[in-house]
């Protein structure tokens, strides 16, 4: 007796059922599923894996993203709490990690983050050897040096989301005073993500029309409009959500897809993102601090020098600095 399917279709070929764009992202969590979400309505990827240690949350997010599959254009979603799900895929997306507990220290996460971290990463590099790691889960400067290290990759193929989220929300904030919309506000933040970061003033622009050229002190403490105010928002705009709906989800979820699109496509765009910054700026030690960078399917291929002041300058040593003092201490 033949099947309905035996009777409905006459197979004529062997598929190949190797992927070609396959994105994995590590970690369903707030931030995991909405870099998920994101990528699965960019498109960006044939087949999509899911890994997270909790296995219940795992089935349930990924059979809620099936039944989404009418509207979807990756026809392979799978998941598994073993790392052999994420074979063969071109990026991989580390949002696991664990957040502060109350009374915590930021080193303490560090060391926690650190364990998760050695957890992950063989996995990773087994199965897909050749694969591109982006890494979210915070401190994640420090993070993105931890899984370089833990991979044996080239600096290229380990890029850490770093400013790409909080330079999005400069250009939010400057297109929110000029009534522009953030795509025409060019406005670089570099440095550490986090409270050290680093405003770019000197190439804050419109239409290639320098702000600091239009109002004395643009961005300083002489800035009679307060355009400082507009990094502090930045600094302090993630604490403010993460009290008003206990996380951050949806800009970070969109932030890394515009990435890994410019990945996955090649694109060859600059974003700013976190890489080994030794030797540059004076800074002496293995240290991964956001800079403009070229993304394309090698990973970051270039760095783009930017003219700082020697104000800048020094702020951005000075993030490297403090990054140092935590990660010196690093138990690998
Ligand atoms: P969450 O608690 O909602 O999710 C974390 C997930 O990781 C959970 O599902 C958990 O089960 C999983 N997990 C923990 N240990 C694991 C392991 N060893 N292997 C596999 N999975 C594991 O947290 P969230 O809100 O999604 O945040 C995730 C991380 O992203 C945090 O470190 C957070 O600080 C960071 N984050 C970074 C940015 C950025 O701009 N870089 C922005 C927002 C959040």
């Amino acid at each position: 007796m033949s099947t309905v399917k035996e009777k409905l279709i006459q197979n004529l070929t062997a598929e190949d059922k190797t992927s070609r764009c396959k994105i994995t992202v590590v970690g369903v969590g707030n931030v995991g599923m909405a870099c998920t979400i994101s990528i699965l309505l960019k498109g960006l990827a044939d087949e999509l894996a899911l890994i997270d240690a909790n296995a219940n949350k795992l089935k349930g997010e990924a059979l809620d993203l099936h039944h989404g599959s009418l509207f979807l254009s990756t026809p392979n979603i799978v998941y598994g709490t073993d790392y052999s799900v994420s074979a063969n895929s071109k990026l991989v997306i580390i949002t696991a990690g664990a957040t502060m507990k109350v009374g915590e220290s930021r080193l303490d996460l560090l060391q926690r983050n650190v364990e998760i971290m050695k957890g992950i990463v063989p996995g990773v590099v087994k199965n897909s050897p050749d694969c591109k790691i982006m890494i979210v889960a915070n401190p994640v400067d420090i993070l993105t040096y931890v899984v370089w290290k833990l991979s044996g990759f080239p600096v290229s193929h380990v890029i850490g989301s770093g400013c790409n989220l909080d330079s999005a929300r400069f250009r939010y904030m400057i297109g929110e005073k000029l009534g522009v919309h953030p795509t025409s506000c060019h406005g670089w933040i570099l440095g550490e993500h986090g409270d050290s970061s680093v405003p770019v003033w000197s190439g804050v622009n419109v239409a290639g029309v320098p702000l600091k050229s239009l109002i004395p002190g643009f961005g300083t403490d002489s800035d009679k409009e307060q355009w400082g105010m507009v990094h502090k928002q930045v600094i302090e705009s993630g604490l403010e959500i993460l009290r008003l709906k206990g996380c951050t989800s949806w800009a970070i979820g969109l932030s890394v897809t515009d990435m890994a699109g410019s990945i996955l496509r090649n694109l060859r765009r600059v974003h700013p993102v976190s890489t080994l910054v030794k030797g540059l700026y004076g800074i002496k030690e293995d240290i991964f601090l956001s800079v403009p960078c070229i993304l394309g399917r090698n990973g970051i291929t270039d760095i783009v020098k930017v003219n700082l002041s020697p104000e800048e300058e020094t702020l951005l040593r000075k993030s490297a600095d403090i990054l140092w003092n935590f990660q010196k201490d690093i138990q690998l």
